[in-house]
């Protein structure tokens, strides 16, 4: 080879690199079972049962239709499948708001200790000390963090502990007896969640608007606020999923406090904020935490997630049990019969213990220090991102973000490119999209969470991409990108048919 062609070649070969995340779509095109199957084959053999007799007197089971495979079809099946997800584990994983970070394999280790694995939630509690004990800490370290010192760690997920988290607050005023207390604030940037808990526990929503500035101000949140006789509490995200900071949001929590109203914070963000700020200071109520997000225990792919509640020592009566309480030396769960009080169980058993383990273990290697370098590095990597990328793409709110990014399409969409054309390029590329069409207050959303577990490197490649695609866009190859993904098995789906004549079940031909 020619030194000019293998310069040239090593320079493609890095083209190639810096424009893939590591790998290009995905590889396999996996038939389903049913389709593999030969009815010349199958897993296992046995021989026929001489001179049966059937006595119980029952039907006996005819064929019940599983595919005739054999193990090796079996096992091939299955890994390729499992090979098909893309997780935090293979790849960048920019999803705004879910705090995709890295789960540290020690937190893994731990909660593999037989110990810990083996517990059964029935045994006698005198014979789990120790969980109960590792439960106890997490409580206590989640005070710590939150400034709230009263902890459930029930709730099994972020949405479970909303739930928990508002119908503590309706438990508080249902014993005030604030029955005209029906209404419950909340941004127009909130996640669908907030919305969703509140109209379960009965009440009506009523929205602050927050479209031209990304934030709340004083004044839309007075006017809903109104003279607060009905208002029972407000659901606020801090930082907002717009990626902002809430800087008014002392003096808002003050009204709403005067106005005998509860603040509860949608703890997903809290990944901006561990370990410097402590939520109870800028006079929030209530609050979840997704031990799934900020603690770096697994998610994707359907849990088991965790959202344990903290709340002020007003509102501890009130929330769910069981908690872990120390009396003495030995660590009790606390029910219903000792704290009367409690809205009452909302989970089986103690909630997701295995994630407590974790949890706890993140915190316990990373410290108070090591725990407010996280959100440091977070808010830096975001706002890399946001520096290298806002030449080429519309930033919708001015000034630095938090741990996550907003882009929109406004500068490609006037040449027929959409968030979602960028969405499938970044498939194409090998990267999980980031957050699209989310919050709603912005057309065209693109929310980017790197987390701070990202090397710059990767961050790199992910900028180069998204700077490669806004430049398809600026010199006229845009309508490529409506094709796009091009190397995956699947591509694009027609979503509105998708959607409309779902097709739910396979039939043999
Ligand atoms: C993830 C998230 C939730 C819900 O948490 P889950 O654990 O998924 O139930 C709520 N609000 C915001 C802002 C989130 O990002």
């Amino acid at each position: 080879m020619s030194a000019e062609r293998k310069i040239e070649s090593q320079v493609s070969t890095m083209m190639a690199k810096e424009l893939n995340g590591g790998s290009r779509g995905l590889h396999y095109e996996e038939s389903l079972l049913w389709e593999k199957e030969r009815s010349d084959h199958s897993g296992v053999d046995f021989p026929q049962v001489k001179n049966f007799k059937n006595r119980t007197g029952q039907t006996e089971r005819g064929d019940i239709g599983l595919p005739q495979v054999s193990e090796p079809q079996v096992v091939r099946h299955f890994v390729r499948l499992s090979t098909l997800n893309y997780s935090i584990d293979s790849g960048f994983f920019p999803l705004g708001s879910c705090t995709m970070k890295h789960n540290p394999r020690l937190n893994e280790r731990m909660a593999r200790l037989p110990g810990f694995a083996h517990v059964h939630p029935l045994q006698p509690q005198q014979t789990i000390q120790g969980a109960l004990r590792v439960m106890h800490d997490l409580q206590h370290w989640l005070a710590t963090l939150t400034g709230l010192p009263g902890v459930c760690l029930s709730p099994a997920a972020g949405a479970h502990g909303e739930l928990a988290g508002v119908m503590t607050i309706r438990r508080a005023h249902e014993q005030k007896g604030n029955a005209h207390k029906t209404v419950m604030l909340i941004p127009d940037s909130a996640h669908g969640t907030n919305p969703a808990t509140a109209a379960m526990c009965g009440y009506t929503i009523r929205v602050i608007p927050t479209k031209e500035t990304g934030r709340m101000s004083v004044e839309a949140f007075k006017e809903a606020l109104g003279d607060g006789h009905d208002v029972a509490g407000m659901m606020v995200t801090n930082p907002n999923t717009c990626g902002l900071f809430e800087r008014e949001i002392v003096e808002i929590a003050d009204l709403l406090h005067k106005a005998g109203a509860y603040f509860y914070c949608d703890g997903a963000n809290f990944n901006a904020l561990v370990g410097r700020v402590r939520p109870a200071d800028f006079g929030v109520d209530v609050m979840h935490i997704n031990l799934h997000k900020t603690f770096s225990t697994p998610h994707g792919g359907g849990g088991p997630g965790s959202g344990p509640i903290c709340v002020t020592n007003e509102l501890a009566p009130y929330m769910p049990v069981p908690t872990v309480v120390k009396q003495g030396e030995t660590y009790v769960l606390e029910t219903e019969d000792m704290r009367p009080t409690t809205l009452g169980r909302l989970k089986g058993f103690h909630g997701q213990f295995g994630m407590h383990i974790r949890a706890l273990a993140y915190m316990m290697s990373h410290g108070g220090d090591g725990l407010r370098q996280v959100s440091e590095d977070a808010v830096l990597n975001a706002n890399y991102i946001l520096s290298q990328l806002k030449d080429v793409y519309n930033v919708p709110f001015d000034g630095p973000c938090m741990h996550e990014c907003l882009l929109t399409e406004k500068v490609q969409k006037e040449k027929g490119v959409s968030t979602l054309d960028i969405a499938k390029a970044l498939v194409e590329y090998g990267f999980h999209p980031m957050t699209v069409y989310f919050p709603l207050v912005v057309q065209g959303a693109m929310l980017i969470e790197p987390t701070e577990t990202e090397s710059k490197d990767s961050l790199d490649r992910f900028i180069g991409v998204m700077r490669h695609i806004a430049d398809m866009v600026e010199t006229g190859q845009g309508d490529e990108l409506h094709e796009y993904p091009r190397s995956t098995p699947r591509r694009r789906l027609d979503e509105v048919k998708a959607a409309r004549f779902p097709k739910l079940r396979w039939t043999k031909e």
